[in-house]
Protein backbone atom coordinates (compact mmCIF):
# COMPACT_ATOMS: atom_id res chain seq x y z
CA UNK A 1 0.00 0.00 0.00
CA UNK A 2 0.96 3.70 -0.38
CA UNK A 3 1.28 4.03 3.48
CA UNK A 4 4.13 1.84 3.78
CA UNK A 5 6.04 2.94 0.21
CA UNK A 6 5.80 6.45 2.40
CA UNK A 7 6.92 4.93 5.76
CA UNK A 8 9.59 3.50 3.55
CA UNK A 9 10.60 6.57 2.51
CA UNK A 10 11.04 7.70 6.44
CA UNK A 11 13.18 4.94 7.60
CA UNK A 12 16.02 6.51 9.74
CA UNK A 13 18.53 8.13 8.42
CA UNK A 14 21.30 6.36 6.62
CA UNK A 15 24.74 8.24 6.10
CA UNK A 16 23.25 9.21 2.81
CA UNK A 17 20.42 10.63 4.49
CA UNK A 18 22.52 12.32 7.16
CA UNK A 19 24.94 14.48 4.67
CA UNK A 20 21.93 15.41 2.41
CA UNK A 21 20.78 17.25 6.14
CA UNK A 22 23.78 18.76 6.43
CA UNK A 23 23.57 20.35 2.15
CA UNK A 24 19.82 21.06 3.67
CA UNK A 25 20.82 22.65 6.78
CA UNK A 26 23.98 24.78 4.70
CA UNK A 27 21.60 25.79 2.03
CA UNK A 28 18.85 26.92 4.49
CA UNK A 29 21.87 29.36 6.53
CA UNK A 30 22.43 30.83 2.93
CA UNK A 31 19.21 32.24 2.27
CA UNK A 32 18.73 35.79 3.41
CA UNK A 33 15.16 36.38 5.57
CA UNK A 34 14.88 39.49 5.99
CA UNK A 35 13.20 42.03 3.98
CA UNK A 36 14.48 43.95 1.24
CA UNK A 37 14.25 47.43 1.14
CA UNK A 38 16.14 49.86 -0.89
CA UNK A 39 19.21 47.79 -1.78
CA UNK A 40 19.76 46.55 2.04
CA UNK A 41 18.05 43.29 3.92
CA UNK A 42 16.32 44.95 7.12
CA UNK A 43 14.02 43.19 9.92
CA UNK A 44 10.46 43.96 10.00
CA UNK A 45 9.60 47.18 11.90
CA UNK A 46 8.31 45.61 14.94
CA UNK A 47 10.97 43.13 15.01
CA UNK A 48 8.71 40.13 14.63
CA UNK A 49 9.25 37.16 12.31
CA UNK A 50 7.23 34.05 11.24
CA UNK A 51 8.08 30.09 10.77
CA UNK A 52 8.68 28.94 6.98
CA UNK A 53 7.54 25.04 7.61
CA UNK A 54 8.34 21.71 5.33
CA UNK A 55 5.28 20.35 4.81
CA UNK A 56 6.89 16.81 4.04
CA UNK A 57 7.63 16.86 7.99
CA UNK A 58 6.28 19.78 9.88
CA UNK A 59 9.13 20.86 11.31
CA UNK A 60 10.57 24.41 10.63
CA UNK A 61 12.94 25.92 8.19
CA UNK A 62 13.73 29.44 8.28
CA UNK A 63 12.43 32.26 10.51
CA UNK A 64 11.56 35.03 7.89
CA UNK A 65 10.89 38.51 8.95
CA UNK A 66 6.90 39.56 9.33
CA UNK A 67 6.73 42.50 7.26
CA UNK A 68 3.90 45.44 8.48
CA UNK A 69 1.99 48.36 6.58
CA UNK A 70 4.71 50.55 7.56
CA UNK A 71 7.65 48.44 6.34
CA UNK A 72 5.49 48.23 2.72
CA UNK A 73 5.14 52.15 2.52
CA UNK A 74 9.21 51.51 2.64
CA UNK A 75 9.50 49.58 0.30
CA UNK A 76 6.90 51.80 -2.00
CA UNK A 77 9.01 54.83 -1.36
CA UNK A 78 12.08 52.30 -2.22
CA UNK A 79 10.23 51.86 -5.65
CA UNK A 80 8.87 55.14 -6.42
CA UNK A 81 12.41 56.56 -5.74
CA UNK A 82 14.15 54.14 -7.57
CA UNK A 83 11.92 54.97 -10.48
CA UNK A 84 12.86 57.40 -12.91
CA UNK A 85 16.41 56.19 -12.89
CA UNK A 86 15.65 52.68 -13.89
CA UNK A 87 13.47 53.60 -16.90
CA UNK A 88 16.00 55.59 -17.98
CA UNK A 89 18.87 52.56 -18.01
CA UNK A 90 19.81 50.98 -21.32
CA UNK A 91 17.86 48.54 -22.55
CA UNK A 92 20.37 46.22 -23.42
CA UNK A 93 22.10 47.02 -19.41
CA UNK A 94 18.53 45.88 -18.44
CA UNK A 95 18.99 42.94 -20.47
CA UNK A 96 22.39 42.38 -19.15
CA UNK A 97 21.33 42.12 -15.82
CA UNK A 98 18.28 39.57 -16.47
CA UNK A 99 21.20 37.32 -18.59
CA UNK A 100 23.84 37.17 -15.87
CA UNK A 101 21.07 36.31 -12.99
CA UNK A 102 19.52 33.62 -15.62
CA UNK A 103 23.44 32.53 -15.69
CA UNK A 104 23.58 32.55 -12.00
CA UNK A 105 20.48 30.35 -11.22
CA UNK A 106 22.07 27.85 -13.80
CA UNK A 107 24.72 27.40 -11.75
CA UNK A 108 22.74 27.53 -8.98
CA UNK A 109 20.24 25.02 -10.15
CA UNK A 110 20.73 22.27 -7.45
CA UNK A 111 19.92 25.04 -4.64
CA UNK A 112 16.81 26.73 -5.70
CA UNK A 113 15.44 22.93 -6.55
CA UNK A 114 16.46 21.47 -2.58
CA UNK A 115 14.63 25.09 -1.58
CA UNK A 116 11.46 24.68 -3.30
CA UNK A 117 11.31 21.01 -2.11
CA UNK A 118 11.61 22.03 1.30
CA UNK A 119 9.59 24.63 1.86
CA UNK A 120 6.81 23.55 -0.70
CA UNK A 121 7.08 20.16 -0.81
CA UNK A 122 7.61 18.83 -4.87
CA UNK A 123 9.58 16.16 -5.62
CA UNK A 124 12.98 17.23 -6.22
CA UNK A 125 12.89 16.04 -10.05
CA UNK A 126 9.67 18.26 -10.39
CA UNK A 127 11.66 21.17 -8.80
CA UNK A 128 14.80 21.13 -10.94
CA UNK A 129 12.02 21.37 -13.98
CA UNK A 130 10.90 24.30 -12.48
CA UNK A 131 14.52 25.64 -11.63
CA UNK A 132 14.81 25.46 -15.78
CA UNK A 133 10.79 26.82 -16.35
CA UNK A 134 11.27 29.52 -14.40
CA UNK A 135 14.29 30.65 -15.36
CA UNK A 136 14.29 30.74 -18.63
CA UNK A 137 12.04 33.69 -17.91
CA UNK A 138 14.89 35.56 -16.95
CA UNK A 139 16.28 34.60 -20.29
CA UNK A 140 13.42 35.52 -22.91
CA UNK A 141 12.74 38.89 -20.92
CA UNK A 142 16.60 39.52 -21.24
CA UNK A 143 15.94 39.58 -24.95
CA UNK A 144 12.58 40.84 -24.95
CA UNK A 145 14.27 44.42 -23.16
CA UNK A 146 16.26 45.29 -26.52
CA UNK A 147 13.38 44.33 -28.42
CA UNK A 148 10.72 47.23 -27.12
CA UNK A 149 9.14 48.54 -30.76
CA UNK A 150 7.20 51.41 -31.70
CA UNK A 151 5.36 52.95 -34.67
CA UNK A 152 5.93 55.83 -37.25
CA UNK A 153 4.40 57.09 -40.14
CA UNK A 154 2.52 59.81 -41.83
CA UNK A 155 -0.93 60.60 -40.57
CA UNK A 156 -3.48 60.07 -42.96
CA UNK A 157 -3.91 63.57 -44.03
CA UNK A 158 -0.07 63.63 -44.88
CA UNK A 159 0.04 66.63 -43.25
CA UNK A 160 2.47 65.17 -40.10
CA UNK A 161 4.07 61.56 -38.81
CA UNK A 162 2.33 59.92 -35.81
CA UNK A 163 5.05 58.62 -33.18
CA UNK A 164 4.07 55.28 -31.38
CA UNK A 165 6.28 54.52 -28.69
CA UNK A 166 6.25 52.43 -25.58
CA UNK A 167 7.19 53.36 -21.89
CA UNK A 168 7.23 50.81 -18.66
CA UNK A 169 4.45 51.94 -16.79
CA UNK A 170 5.96 52.78 -13.44
CA UNK A 171 6.52 51.04 -10.41
CA UNK A 172 4.49 47.65 -10.03
CA UNK A 173 3.14 45.35 -6.86
CA UNK A 174 3.45 41.85 -7.47
CA UNK A 175 2.19 39.31 -5.42
CA UNK A 176 2.79 35.33 -6.38
CA UNK A 177 1.47 32.37 -4.79
CA UNK A 178 3.02 29.33 -3.31
CA UNK A 179 2.45 26.70 -5.47
CA UNK A 180 5.55 27.67 -7.90
CA UNK A 181 7.95 29.69 -6.04
CA UNK A 182 10.36 30.25 -8.30
CA UNK A 183 7.97 30.43 -11.73
CA UNK A 184 5.40 32.93 -10.39
CA UNK A 185 8.09 35.45 -9.50
CA UNK A 186 10.32 35.42 -12.27
CA UNK A 187 7.20 35.21 -14.78
CA UNK A 188 6.52 38.81 -13.48
CA UNK A 189 10.22 40.33 -12.32
CA UNK A 190 11.43 39.47 -15.77
CA UNK A 191 9.30 41.40 -17.60
CA UNK A 192 8.93 44.31 -15.20
CA UNK A 193 12.51 44.66 -14.87
CA UNK A 194 13.00 44.30 -18.75
CA UNK A 195 10.62 46.91 -19.59
CA UNK A 196 12.20 49.49 -16.79
CA UNK A 197 9.75 49.24 -14.05
CA UNK A 198 10.47 48.91 -10.23
CA UNK A 199 8.90 46.89 -8.08
CA UNK A 200 7.63 45.54 -4.41
CA UNK A 201 6.76 42.19 -4.78
CA UNK A 202 5.05 40.22 -1.98
CA UNK A 203 5.47 36.21 -2.19
CA UNK A 204 3.26 33.75 -0.35
CA UNK A 205 4.21 33.17 2.91
CA UNK A 206 4.09 29.83 2.89
CA UNK A 207 7.09 30.01 0.43
CA UNK A 208 9.29 32.96 0.52
CA UNK A 209 12.34 31.24 0.66
CA UNK A 210 12.88 30.94 -3.21
CA UNK A 211 11.90 34.41 -3.97
CA UNK A 212 14.52 35.91 -1.18
CA UNK A 213 17.32 33.50 -2.84
CA UNK A 214 16.61 34.71 -6.54
CA UNK A 215 16.66 38.46 -4.78
CA UNK A 216 20.39 37.98 -3.84
CA UNK A 217 21.12 36.75 -6.77
CA UNK A 218 19.81 39.31 -8.60
CA UNK A 219 21.44 41.55 -6.54
CA UNK A 220 24.77 39.74 -7.27
CA UNK A 221 24.06 40.09 -10.66
CA UNK A 222 24.03 44.23 -10.37
CA UNK A 223 20.31 45.25 -9.69
CA UNK A 224 20.81 48.24 -8.41
CA UNK A 225 19.20 49.47 -5.07
CA UNK A 226 15.25 50.24 -5.43
CA UNK A 227 14.32 48.60 -8.25
CA UNK A 228 12.99 45.50 -6.90
CA UNK A 229 11.75 45.22 -2.85
CA UNK A 230 10.65 41.97 -1.44
CA UNK A 231 7.89 42.56 1.94
CA UNK A 232 7.66 38.84 3.22
CA UNK A 233 4.63 38.50 5.53
CA UNK A 234 1.69 37.14 7.14
CA UNK A 235 -0.70 39.52 6.66
CA UNK A 236 -0.61 40.26 2.87
CA UNK A 237 -4.17 42.23 3.61
CA UNK A 238 -2.12 44.88 5.71
CA UNK A 239 1.58 44.74 3.23
CA UNK A 240 -0.59 44.77 0.02
CA UNK A 241 -3.17 47.01 1.06
CA UNK A 242 -0.99 49.82 1.79
CA UNK A 243 0.90 49.54 -1.83
CA UNK A 244 -2.01 49.32 -3.90
CA UNK A 245 -3.60 52.66 -1.83
CA UNK A 246 -0.55 54.77 -3.01
CA UNK A 247 -1.08 57.29 -5.50
CA UNK A 248 2.76 56.21 -7.00
CA UNK A 249 1.39 52.76 -7.83
CA UNK A 250 0.94 52.21 -11.36
CA UNK A 251 0.20 48.27 -11.71
CA UNK A 252 -0.96 45.38 -9.93
CA UNK A 253 0.50 41.54 -11.10
CA UNK A 254 -1.28 38.89 -9.02
CA UNK A 255 -1.06 35.32 -9.03
CA UNK A 256 -3.31 32.77 -7.35
CA UNK A 257 -7.01 32.27 -5.97
CA UNK A 258 -9.79 34.13 -7.73
CA UNK A 259 -11.74 35.39 -5.30
CA UNK A 260 -8.46 37.00 -3.81
CA UNK A 261 -7.72 38.39 -6.89
CA UNK A 262 -11.93 39.47 -7.20
CA UNK A 263 -11.14 41.86 -4.12
CA UNK A 264 -8.09 43.05 -5.34
CA UNK A 265 -9.33 44.62 -8.55
CA UNK A 266 -11.99 46.06 -6.63
CA UNK A 267 -9.35 47.69 -4.32
CA UNK A 268 -6.88 48.46 -7.54
CA UNK A 269 -9.91 50.08 -9.27
CA UNK A 270 -9.88 53.27 -6.55
CA UNK A 271 -6.51 54.17 -8.14
CA UNK A 272 -7.39 52.85 -11.87
CA UNK A 273 -4.55 51.04 -11.81
CA UNK A 274 -3.40 48.52 -14.81
CA UNK A 275 -3.88 44.90 -13.30
CA UNK A 276 -2.60 41.62 -14.61
CA UNK A 277 -4.56 38.56 -12.96
CA UNK A 278 -3.50 35.20 -13.24
CA UNK A 279 -6.45 33.51 -11.18
CA UNK A 280 -7.79 29.71 -10.46
CA UNK A 281 -8.70 27.11 -12.90
CA UNK A 282 -10.59 24.26 -13.67
CA UNK A 283 -9.07 22.35 -16.40
CA UNK A 284 -11.04 19.92 -18.89
CA UNK A 285 -8.90 17.30 -19.46
CA UNK A 286 -11.18 15.45 -22.68
CA UNK A 287 -10.55 12.68 -24.21
CA UNK A 288 -12.56 11.18 -27.55
CA UNK A 289 -12.86 7.72 -28.93
CA UNK A 290 -10.43 8.27 -31.47
CA UNK A 291 -7.84 9.13 -29.21
CA UNK A 292 -4.29 7.20 -28.54
CA UNK A 293 -5.57 6.17 -25.31
CA UNK A 294 -2.12 5.14 -24.28
CA UNK A 295 -0.48 8.72 -24.92
CA UNK A 296 -3.61 10.29 -23.14
CA UNK A 297 -2.37 7.77 -20.11
CA UNK A 298 0.66 9.31 -20.45
CA UNK A 299 -0.76 13.43 -20.52
CA UNK A 300 -2.76 12.60 -18.11
CA UNK A 301 -0.38 11.64 -15.71
CA UNK A 302 1.41 14.76 -15.95
CA UNK A 303 -1.50 16.65 -16.25
CA UNK A 304 -2.78 15.65 -12.93
CA UNK A 305 0.15 14.50 -10.74
CA UNK A 306 2.88 17.11 -11.99
CA UNK A 307 3.36 19.97 -8.63
CA UNK A 308 0.90 17.26 -6.71
CA UNK A 309 -1.90 18.36 -8.65
CA UNK A 310 -1.27 21.92 -7.26
CA UNK A 311 -1.30 23.76 -10.30
CA UNK A 312 -3.68 26.15 -11.74
CA UNK A 313 -3.13 23.85 -14.78
CA UNK A 314 -3.56 20.77 -13.21
CA UNK A 315 -5.92 18.96 -15.28
CA UNK A 316 -9.71 19.14 -12.83
CA UNK A 317 -11.70 16.86 -14.88
CA UNK A 318 -11.41 14.04 -16.93
CA UNK A 319 -13.98 13.91 -19.35
CA UNK A 320 -13.61 10.42 -21.44
CA UNK A 321 -15.29 9.11 -24.31
CA UNK A 322 -17.49 6.07 -22.97
CA UNK A 323 -15.99 4.13 -25.88
CA UNK A 324 -12.48 4.32 -24.33
CA UNK A 325 -13.67 5.21 -20.36
CA UNK A 326 -12.88 1.56 -18.98
CA UNK A 327 -9.53 0.74 -20.90
CA UNK A 328 -8.31 5.12 -19.81
CA UNK A 329 -9.53 4.36 -15.77
CA UNK A 330 -7.36 0.72 -15.80
CA UNK A 331 -4.09 2.23 -17.74
CA UNK A 332 -4.49 5.75 -15.20
CA UNK A 333 -5.72 3.46 -12.00
CA UNK A 334 -2.34 1.39 -13.10
CA UNK A 335 0.34 3.61 -12.99
CA UNK A 336 -1.19 5.95 -9.96
CA UNK A 337 -1.16 2.53 -7.88
CA UNK A 338 2.63 2.62 -8.61
CA UNK A 339 3.37 6.12 -7.52
CA UNK A 340 5.74 6.68 -4.85
CA UNK A 341 4.54 9.05 -2.15
CA UNK A 342 7.11 10.57 0.09
CA UNK A 343 9.17 13.32 1.07
CA UNK A 344 10.47 15.54 -2.10
CA UNK A 345 14.15 14.60 -1.43
CA UNK A 346 13.86 11.06 -0.88
CA UNK A 347 14.88 9.27 -4.61
CA UNK A 348 11.81 7.99 -6.98
CA UNK A 349 9.44 10.04 -4.78
CA UNK A 350 6.70 11.43 -7.52
CA UNK A 351 3.75 12.32 -5.00
CA UNK A 352 5.22 15.06 -2.21
CA UNK A 353 2.79 16.62 0.75
CA UNK A 354 0.24 19.10 0.10
CA UNK A 355 1.28 22.48 1.76
CA UNK A 356 -1.32 22.19 4.52
CA UNK A 357 -4.33 20.58 6.45
CA UNK A 358 -6.28 22.82 4.72
CA UNK A 359 -5.36 22.01 1.62
CA UNK A 360 -5.53 18.34 2.47
CA UNK A 361 -8.93 18.46 4.16
CA UNK A 362 -10.35 20.30 0.62
CA UNK A 363 -9.34 17.50 -1.29
CA UNK A 364 -10.59 14.84 1.05
CA UNK A 365 -13.83 16.81 1.36
CA UNK A 366 -14.23 16.77 -2.46
CA UNK A 367 -14.04 12.70 -3.10
CA UNK A 368 -16.38 12.54 -0.22
CA UNK A 369 -18.86 14.71 -1.72
CA UNK A 370 -18.64 12.91 -4.88
CA UNK A 371 -18.48 9.41 -3.37
CA UNK A 372 -21.46 10.90 -2.23
CA UNK A 373 -23.42 11.79 -4.89
CA UNK A 374 -22.60 8.37 -6.68
CA UNK A 375 -18.79 8.00 -7.93
CA UNK A 376 -16.92 5.03 -6.76
CA UNK A 377 -13.39 5.48 -5.51
CA UNK A 378 -10.71 3.21 -7.62
CA UNK A 379 -7.15 3.24 -5.67
CA UNK A 380 -6.74 5.94 -2.93
CA UNK A 381 -9.05 8.06 -1.09
CA UNK A 382 -7.44 8.93 2.46
CA UNK A 383 -4.81 11.00 4.08
CA UNK A 384 -1.43 8.87 4.34
CA UNK A 385 -0.82 8.76 8.07
CA UNK A 386 2.25 9.73 9.92
CA UNK A 387 3.92 13.30 9.65
CA UNK A 388 3.39 15.89 6.82
CA UNK A 389 0.21 16.67 4.94
CA UNK A 390 0.39 13.65 2.92
CA UNK A 391 -2.80 12.35 0.60
CA UNK A 392 -2.69 9.25 -1.48
CA UNK A 393 -2.83 9.60 -5.01
CA UNK A 394 -6.34 8.86 -6.08
CA UNK A 395 -8.59 7.92 -8.89
CA UNK A 396 -12.27 8.55 -8.89
CA UNK A 397 -14.93 7.43 -11.71
CA UNK A 398 -18.34 7.77 -12.23
CA UNK A 399 -18.53 11.36 -11.26
CA UNK A 400 -22.05 12.95 -11.63
CA UNK A 401 -23.48 15.96 -12.16
CA UNK A 402 -23.46 18.55 -9.46
CA UNK A 403 -20.41 17.27 -7.94
CA UNK A 404 -18.47 19.53 -6.37
CA UNK A 405 -15.48 17.99 -7.54
CA UNK A 406 -16.67 19.16 -11.53
CA UNK A 407 -16.59 22.57 -10.12
CA UNK A 408 -14.29 23.52 -7.35
CA UNK A 409 -10.01 23.37 -7.73
CA UNK A 410 -9.08 19.85 -6.53
CA UNK A 411 -5.26 21.19 -5.83
CA UNK A 412 -4.33 17.35 -4.76
CA UNK A 413 -3.22 14.36 -6.33
CA UNK A 414 -6.92 13.14 -6.96
CA UNK A 415 -8.10 12.18 -10.60
CA UNK A 416 -11.90 12.66 -10.81
CA UNK A 417 -13.47 10.86 -14.48
CA UNK A 418 -17.03 11.73 -15.43
CA UNK A 419 -17.58 9.98 -19.91
CA UNK A 420 -19.40 11.55 -22.30
CA UNK A 421 -20.99 10.18 -25.31
CA UNK A 422 -20.38 13.03 -28.74
CA UNK A 423 -17.95 16.06 -29.19
CA UNK A 424 -21.12 18.08 -28.78
CA UNK A 425 -21.74 17.14 -25.10
CA UNK A 426 -17.34 16.46 -24.53
CA UNK A 427 -17.51 20.18 -25.36
CA UNK A 428 -20.42 21.41 -23.30
CA UNK A 429 -18.99 19.35 -20.25
CA UNK A 430 -15.37 20.96 -20.98
CA UNK A 431 -16.88 24.43 -21.19
CA UNK A 432 -19.48 23.94 -18.01
CA UNK A 433 -17.37 25.89 -15.51
CA UNK A 434 -16.81 29.58 -14.44
CA UNK A 435 -13.02 29.27 -15.03
CA UNK A 436 -11.28 29.49 -18.52
CA UNK A 437 -7.51 29.05 -17.77
CA UNK A 438 -6.53 25.90 -19.84
CA UNK A 439 -8.10 22.76 -21.91
CA UNK A 440 -6.34 19.57 -22.38
CA UNK A 441 -7.97 17.40 -25.12
CA UNK A 442 -6.71 13.75 -26.71
CA UNK A 443 -7.95 13.20 -30.26
CA UNK A 444 -6.41 11.62 -33.63
CA UNK A 445 -8.61 13.82 -35.72
CA UNK A 446 -7.22 17.03 -36.87
CA UNK A 447 -10.25 18.67 -37.73
CA UNK A 448 -12.10 17.50 -34.74
CA UNK A 449 -9.02 19.31 -32.59
CA UNK A 450 -9.28 22.51 -35.24
CA UNK A 451 -12.99 22.63 -33.79
CA UNK A 452 -11.68 22.31 -30.36
CA UNK A 453 -9.87 24.75 -30.45
CA UNK A 454 -12.25 27.60 -32.06
CA UNK A 455 -15.07 25.65 -29.22
CA UNK A 456 -13.16 25.43 -26.14
CA UNK A 457 -13.41 28.85 -23.77
CA UNK A 458 -9.79 28.87 -22.64
CA UNK A 459 -6.72 31.05 -22.37
CA UNK A 460 -5.45 27.49 -23.34
CA UNK A 461 -5.50 24.91 -25.35
CA UNK A 462 -2.89 21.36 -25.06
CA UNK A 463 -4.32 18.86 -28.06
CA UNK A 464 -2.47 15.99 -27.45
CA UNK A 465 -0.03 17.36 -24.42
CA UNK A 466 -0.48 17.40 -20.38
CA UNK A 467 1.68 20.31 -20.23
CA UNK A 468 0.99 23.46 -22.11
CA UNK A 469 4.04 26.47 -20.11
CA UNK A 470 6.36 28.28 -21.88
CA UNK A 471 8.28 31.57 -21.43
CA UNK A 472 7.80 32.07 -25.42
CA UNK A 473 4.03 31.94 -25.08
CA UNK A 474 1.22 33.69 -23.66
CA UNK A 475 0.11 32.29 -20.44
CA UNK A 476 -2.91 33.30 -18.97
CA UNK A 477 -6.84 32.77 -18.75
CA UNK A 478 -10.23 33.94 -19.78
CA UNK A 479 -14.12 33.97 -17.66
CA UNK A 480 -13.28 33.82 -13.85
CA UNK A 481 -9.37 32.94 -14.47
CA UNK A 482 -8.38 36.13 -14.91
CA UNK A 483 -6.67 38.78 -17.33
CA UNK A 484 -3.64 39.68 -19.08
CA UNK A 485 -0.77 37.05 -20.33
CA UNK A 486 2.52 36.37 -18.68
CA UNK A 487 5.42 35.32 -21.04
CA UNK A 488 5.63 35.17 -24.88
CA UNK A 489 5.68 38.63 -26.53
CA UNK A 490 2.49 39.48 -24.80
CA UNK A 491 4.19 39.28 -21.25
CA UNK A 492 6.19 42.55 -21.75
CA UNK A 493 3.77 44.40 -23.11
CA UNK A 494 1.74 44.09 -19.48
CA UNK A 495 4.90 46.35 -18.34
CA UNK A 496 4.75 49.48 -21.22
CA UNK A 497 2.38 52.45 -21.61
CA UNK A 498 1.44 53.25 -24.87
CA UNK A 499 2.20 57.10 -25.78
CA UNK A 500 0.91 58.51 -29.53
CA UNK A 501 2.84 61.60 -30.03
CA UNK A 502 2.19 63.77 -33.34
CA UNK A 503 4.86 66.37 -35.24
CA UNK A 504 2.83 68.28 -37.80
CA UNK A 505 5.14 68.81 -40.99
CA UNK A 506 7.26 72.02 -40.72
P1 LIG B 1 -4.17 32.92 -2.60
O1 LIG B 1 -5.11 33.73 -3.41
O2 LIG B 1 -4.62 32.48 -1.26
O3 LIG B 1 -2.82 33.73 -2.35
C1 LIG B 1 -2.07 34.26 -3.42
C2 LIG B 1 -1.27 35.44 -2.90
O4 LIG B 1 -2.15 36.45 -2.46
C3 LIG B 1 -0.37 35.10 -1.72
O5 LIG B 1 0.82 35.82 -1.84
C4 LIG B 1 -1.18 35.61 -0.54
O6 LIG B 1 -0.38 35.95 0.56
C5 LIG B 1 -1.85 36.82 -1.14
N1 LIG B 1 -3.07 37.22 -0.46
C6 LIG B 1 -3.98 36.45 0.18
N2 LIG B 1 -4.97 37.21 0.69
C7 LIG B 1 -4.69 38.48 0.36
C8 LIG B 1 -5.33 39.72 0.59
N3 LIG B 1 -6.47 39.82 1.27
N4 LIG B 1 -4.76 40.84 0.10
C9 LIG B 1 -3.61 40.78 -0.59
N5 LIG B 1 -2.96 39.64 -0.83
C10 LIG B 1 -3.49 38.50 -0.38
O7 LIG B 1 -3.72 31.72 -3.51
P2 LIG B 1 -2.69 30.55 -3.17
O8 LIG B 1 -3.37 29.56 -2.29
O9 LIG B 1 -1.39 31.10 -2.72
O10 LIG B 1 -2.43 29.93 -4.61
C11 LIG B 1 -3.27 29.00 -5.18
C12 LIG B 1 -4.19 29.67 -6.17
O11 LIG B 1 -3.41 30.35 -7.15
C13 LIG B 1 -5.04 28.71 -6.94
O12 LIG B 1 -6.33 29.23 -7.08
C14 LIG B 1 -4.35 28.62 -8.28
O13 LIG B 1 -5.17 28.21 -9.35
C15 LIG B 1 -3.86 29.99 -8.45
N6 LIG B 1 -2.75 30.05 -9.40
C16 LIG B 1 -2.98 30.61 -10.62
C17 LIG B 1 -1.96 30.66 -11.56
C18 LIG B 1 -2.18 31.28 -12.91
O14 LIG B 1 -1.18 31.59 -13.57
N7 LIG B 1 -3.41 31.49 -13.35
C19 LIG B 1 -0.71 30.12 -11.25
C20 LIG B 1 -0.51 29.55 -10.00
C21 LIG B 1 -1.54 29.53 -9.08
Amino acid sequence: SRTSTYRQAHQPRRRGAEMAASAEDTLLRSVPTGLFVGGEWRASSNGRSFAVDDPATGSTLAEVADGTAEDAAAAMDAAAEAAGSWARTAPRERSDILRRTFDAVRARADDFALLMTLEMGKPLAEAAGEVTYGNEFLRWFSEEAVRIGGRFGPNPEGTGRMLVSRHPVGPCHLITPWNFPLAMATRKVGPALAAGCTAVIKPADLTPLTTLLLIQVLTEAGLPPGVLNVVTTTDPGAVSGTVIADPRLRKLSFTGSTPVGRRLLAQAAEGVLRTSMELGGNAPFVVFADADVDKAVDGAMLAKFRNIGEACTAANRFIVAAEVADEFTAKVTARVQAMRVGRGTEEGVQVGPLINEKAREKADTLVSDAVGRGAEVVTGGHRVDGPGTFYEPTVVTGVRPGSRILAEEIFGPVLAVATFTDEEEGVALANDTEYGLVAYAYTRDLARAMRLVDALETGMVGINTGVVSNAAAPFGGVKQSGLGREGGLEGIAEYLETRYTLIPDP
